[in-house]
This record gives structure tokens, C-alpha cells and sequence, in this order.
């Protein structure tokens, strides 16, 4: 049998996690190698070892997957994780880093920063010299069994982690497990959670057995340290603590700005809960997990899929309504420097066939929308580098001024124009919506995990970065729709990652109106996507339709996937059957793509066995058609 080589610090925070590992059958399986949490992160990224437990900025650093099962974390005061100094920090003028977790360090350049102490130095050095180093303008920060052992020698303690739980109300995560690849072998998943079990199981054995290991004459320390500072579980507050970490240190340009979870690899025979009484759950618009859901993509049979799809969309919209819009979308300008892989639309700067519309061909296309009764305008464009701030507020009031609602401009749109400007994303939203804007279409989203963004365009902004753009918008008063371009490379995971990060998004905001899923469009570009075909497509919108239970509007996208299986979509959960087709030129570009006029979508509908009725931008009823 194949040992799986584990390395993990021998830190006393550590050992609950690994304490069960000594015991029962993972014994047999699992060789434990210590090694101090950076070194660990090397052995890991360098594969000297298949499985680690590691500092949170370590597996961000080196893009490792997290495993979601177990962690250290604390939610107050964590004793371990400490600044020390003759002085209080605000007569410091160095701080000495503990190299010893980047988790840390990263940590106490957040929190220093947001105390406004922004001319610091840093130097790093080992515990012992830090502590030593420590004088009338110079802290230190110590880690670990060092802190503990060390803290009483200085007269000025700072806790980073509750200096960190009441800045952000949530627990800081320091370390958990990861792996090198996107999927673990189930088996490493049981074999630890057992031993997280385990571990909770023994806190107070385990702090009696490290005070006498350290000659400690009372344990008592130890003791208090695991079962009132630290916490081992991972649960939603300690992922949305994960984030918000992350997130920080990425403005400061210290880390990548997330981290992605493993999957069970596929030997699913593992698994517990019973594909029917997850179809159940999410038919009465109960959660389900990311995990669940990818159960439900894999190995759900299509029919039952779609009847519980479809039972959840009738108690959503029970009166057999289905929506559509008059809508026209305008690419003004197919100039782009992100040159997404899959794009046959774009051309880039300078390259013959680029063009930027004129206000005269803008004016002749509103005036066919406005012939057909539309009411709203859909504007999409490369990422054109001659394009300024003050020309997207003229086309918005060219637009808004010929009396049509105006939904425009994708997350990508919008941090190339804040970064051409050196402007912030809320910054460039608020000239945009001072201008008119109404709401922001949800392009560009394709995947929302980095591994696969990467794949599909290097330049592509990063998934935290489009749910920030989202996310700014909403508190903003925009709303916007949220989109999943699948089949470019992702595993069925990533998808349900996907979708679990726009539900995310969604409890906080409620700023999303509707969501649209297709599979990329191969049309012999660059990128090789997998076969993607209805059943497919089916599958992936029934699945979504059970997954985003807080989501109320899900489009069917006949464009892509031809008008019989949009109208088989409305029996997959989908309530809406999109635009009328004037234009459309991104996916076109790529492959085959449908249209149709709003005599031919009612027609449609109809045949389908539902209601068609034209809504407004917002998903408000106009009329019984
Ligand atoms: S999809 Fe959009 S961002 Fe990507 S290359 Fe095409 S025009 Fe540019």
C-alpha cells in the first residue's frame, strides 16, 4: 500500500489535527514528517510530501488546494500570534517578522496598515533574534510555542487574532490542510476528519502530555490555549475569514486574493447522502453543498434532475409565465487587449478589422430597437486602450437620452477602464451610474476559479476581482445578472465552486436579477473545450436552478443552444427565454448562433406550454403578450 507522506509543523496548535493519525487504521497508511510550517508549504508545492498542514498565505502563495476538513483557527484572543515590544506600537519605527508562518506576517502587515503605521520597515529573522532584537522602537512578532513560551518577558503584548476578530467580527484561520492537485483520494479526506474528530475529542490529554514534554510545572496554559482560544472545525465563518484575509492582503499586493478547495477525487462510493434526498432538498429550495451539487452534475439521472428543477421553478413561479425582452445588444468597439482564448470576436490594438462604432451607426441601430418596441440596451465591448472614462459617459447619455434603459459593461470592462484611469472599481461605477447606467450584464464570469480563469486568458481579472466589480455594483444600487460560460477545462467541482461563489455573493447582496449558463462555443479557436451537448446543458441548468436557491430568474440560452433545447431548458428550471436577437457578435464569432424575433420566441414559449410575457431590464412585467 502506497503511504501518504504528511508534513505538518509539531506546533502544539497542530496537534489535534494530527493526533488521531497516530491511531486505528490511518496509522498504517500515513507517515507524519514535521517540519516548521513554511518548510512544510515547500515540501508540499515540491512534492517531498502528498498531503500538508499549512499556514492559510502559504497555500495561497503557492496555489495549493485547501482541504475542507479542519483547521486552526481562533476567534479571539489566540495567545500564539503575538506582537511584543518595550514601547506601544505606535513609537515603533521596525518590526521584526518571525519567518516562521507567512500567515502571520501577512497578518500583521494587514492589521498594522489598517492602523495607519504604513512607513514601517520589516526585517525577518529567526524566533530567538527577534525576541532578542526588541528595543525602544523596534517590536517583534512571535509565532507559536515561541509566544507562548516567551510573552511574559516584554511589557507590551498585542493578539494579533483578536486584534483581527474585532476589526473584521471573524475568526482568523492560520493553517489548514492542502494538497498539490484539485482532487484528494477520499480516502485521506475520512482518514482525517476522523482524526479532527479524534483530536476535539482529547484536547485536554493533549495539553497535559505537551506541559510534561516541555517540563511545564502547570498545564494549565496549554490547556485554556486548545480549548478556549483555538478553534478546529471549518465552517462558513471561518471560509468568509479565509476571504476577507485574503482579500486584504491582496490589496496590499501580499498574496493571490483566494484560495480553491480540493475535491473528492472520483471514487464517490464514499459517499453518504443519497442522490434523491438531494434532489428532494433542493426542490423545496433547500441548500445544497458545492459538493452535492457536483454529485448531482455527475451522476443524477437527467429526468430526475429536471423534474426537481422544474418543481422548484413552479413554486417560484407558479402562474406558468414565462418572460422574455425586447432588448438590443451593441458591441461598440471589438478592440481588446485581454485576448481571452476563446474569443474570435476581438481584434487587437492596431490590428486591421479593429473598429469602434460611430455615434451614427449607434443612432441607426437604436432607431430598428426602438421600430421593434424595444426598451432596452445591452452594451458590450473589447477592452479598447483608446476608450477613456469620458467617452463611455457620452455613449451612456447618447443612449439614455433616446429613452431606452441601459444595461452595460462587464466586470472586465470595468477594472481596465479603473485601471487605465488610476481610478478605483467604485470610483469608475459612480461616474458610470452619475451618467445614466443602470445595471451591468454579468459577461466575463466564465468560470470563477483562478486555475481555470488563467487557461483561459492570462490577462483574464481574477475570479475575487469580478465579485468584487459585482459586489461594488450592487451596493450601489445596480443590479446585475450572473453568468457561467462551462466546458473551457474545469472540473465538475469548479463549476459547483462556481455557483457556490455567486450564491455567496448573492446572501450579501441580493443584487443579482437573473443567471445564465452556456457551454463554450468551439468554434475551432484556440481553446479546446469538452463535447458539450443538450444533455449537457440540460444537466447544467437544472443543477444551477437547485444550487442558487436565492437567485429567482434563470434565463434559457437558446442563442447558443438552439431554440428546442431553450424550450426544454423552461422544463430544466428556467423561467425566462432571454432577448430577441438583433445582433450579437462575441459568441457568433465562435460558433454557430441562434436568432429570433419576438413573434418567433412567443411562438416558442407557447408551443413550450407557458405564458409569454415581455418584462422590462428588472424582470418587471410589461404585458401579456
Ligand atoms: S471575450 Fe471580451 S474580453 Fe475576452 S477577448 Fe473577447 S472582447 Fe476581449
Amino acid at each position: 500500500m502506497k503511504q501518504v507522506r504528511i508534513a505538518a509543523s509539531s506546533f502544539l496548535n497542530s496537534r489535534p489535527l494530527l493526533h488521531g493519525l497516530g491511531r486505528g487504521p490511518a496509522k498504517e497508511r500515513i507517515v507524519i514528517e514535521h517540519a516548521p510550517p513554511s518548510e512544510c508549504a515547500r515540501r508540499l508545492a515540491e512534492g517531498e510530501a502528498d498531503v500538508g498542514l499549512l499556514p492559510l498565505a502559504a497555500i495561497a502563495q503557492y496555489g495549493l488546494y485547501a482541504l475542507p476538513v479542519g483547521c486552526v483557527s481562533s476567534g479571539g484572543p489566540v495567545e500564539s500570534v503575538i506582537l511584543v515590544g518595550e514601547t506601544p506600537i505606535d513609537a515603533w519605527k521596525t518590526v521584526i517578522l518571525d519567518r516562521s508562518s507567512r500567515t502571520s506576517v501577512v497578518l500583521t502587515r494587514i492589521l498594522l496598515d489598517a492602523r495607519g503605521k504604513k512607513d514601517l520597515r520589516f526585517e525577518v529573522r529567526d524566533p530567538e533574534e527577534a525576541a532578542r532584537l526588541v528595543g525602544p522602537d523596534r517590536g517583534a512578532l512571535l509565532i507559536g510555542d515561541a509566544a507562548l513560551a516567551w510573552a511574559d518577558r516584554f511589557p507590551v503584548r498585542y493578539d494579533l487574532a483578536e486584534m483581527w476578530a474585532s476589526w473584521t467580527g471573524l475568526p482568523m484561520v492560520f493553517a489548514l490542510w492542502a494538497v498539490r492537485e484539485p482532487e484528494v483520494d477520499p480516502l485521506v479526506l475520512a482518514d482525517l476528519q476522523e482524526a479532527l474528530e479524534c483530536g476535539k475529542g482529547a484536547l485536554e490529554q493533549i495539553a497535559l502530555a505537551h506541559a510534561v514534554e516541555v517540563g511545564a510545572p502547570d498545564p494549565a496554559p496549554f490547556v485554556r490555549y486548545l480549548t478556549q482560544s483555538l478553534s478546529f472545525d471549518l465552517g462558513h465563518r471561518e471560509r468568509q475569514g479565509i476571504s476577507v484575509y485574503l482579500a486584504k492582503a491582496h490589496a496590499l499586493g501580499l498574496l493571490p486574493p483566494e484560495i480553491t478547495f480540493a475535491a473528492p477525487a472520483p471514487q464517490r462510493a464514499l459517499r453518504r447522502t443519497s442522490i434523491d434526498a438531494i434532489l428532494a432538498r433542493g426542490a423545496e429550495g433547500k441548500r445544497i453543498s458545492a459538493d452535492e451539487a457536483t454529485l448531482l452534475m455527475e451522476k443524477a439521472p437527467l429526468a430526475d434532475l429536471g423534474a426537481a428543477a422544474d418543481e422548484r421553478r413552479r413554486a417560484l413561479h407558479p402562474d406558468g409565465k414565462v418572460t422574455y425582452i425586447v432588448e438590443r445588444n451593441i458591441n461598440y468597439t471589438n478592440v481588446c487587449t485581454t485576448a481571452c482564448r476563446f474569443c474570435a470576436f476581438f481584434r487587437a490594438p492596431g490590428r486591421p478589422g479593429g473598429y469602434t462604432l460611430s455615434w451614427e451607426e449607434i443612432e441607426k441601430k437604436l432607431e430598428v430597437l426602438a421600430a421593434a418596441g424595444g426598451v432596452q440596451v445591452l452594451l458590450q465591448g473589447g477592452i479598447n486602450p483608446d476608450l477613456r472614462i469620458g467617452y463611455y459617459e457620452e455613449l451612456i447619455r447618447f443612449i439614455k437620452d433616446r429613452g431606452f434603459r441601459l444595461n452595460g459593461f462587464s466586470p472586465e470592462e470595468v477594472v481596465c477602464l479603473a485601471e487605465l484611469e488610476g481610478m478605483s472599481i467604485e470610483q469608475v461605477l459612480r461616474r458610470l451610474v452619475d451618467a445614466g447606467l443602470d445595471s451591468l450584464p454579468g459577461g466575463g464570469a466564465e468560470i470563477l476559479v483562478d486555475r481555470v480563469r488563467s487557461r483561459i486568458a492570462r490577462k483574464k481579472a481574477k475570479s475575487a476581482v469580478w465579485l468584487e466589480v459585482m459586489r461594488t455594483a450592487h451596493r450601489l444600487g445596480l443590479r446585475s445578472s450572473a453568468t457561467m460560460m462551462y466546458g473551457v477545462g474545469e472540473t465538475l467541482y469548479e463549476r459547483a465552486l462556481h455557483l457556490t461563489k455567486l450564491r455567496d455573493l448573492q446572501d450579501e447582496t441580493g443584487g443579482f436579477t437573473a443567471y445564465i449558463c452556456w457551454p463554450y462555443q468551439d468554434g475551432g479557436l484556440k481553446l479546446r473545450g469538452d463535447s458539450q451537448g443538450a444533455g449537457e446543458y440540460l444537466r447544467m441548468l437544472a443543477v444551477s436552478r437547485l444550487f442558487l436557491d436565492n437567485v429567482e430568474n434563470l434565463q434559457a440560452s437558446w442563442p447558443t443552444m438552439g431554440p428546442a433545447v431553450g424550450q426544454a431548458g423552461l422544463h430544466f428550471g428556467a423561467n425566462d427565454f432571454g432577448q430577441v436577437m438583433f445582433e450579437e457578435n462575441v459568441v457568433s464569432a465562435a460558433g454557430s448562433i441562434f436568432s429570433m424575433d419576438a413573434a418567433s420566441i412567443e411562438r416558442h414559449i407557447r408551443d413550450a406550454g407557458f405564458v409569454p410575457v415581455r418584462r422590462d431590464g428588472l424582470y418587471r412585467l410589461l404585458e401579456a403578450a
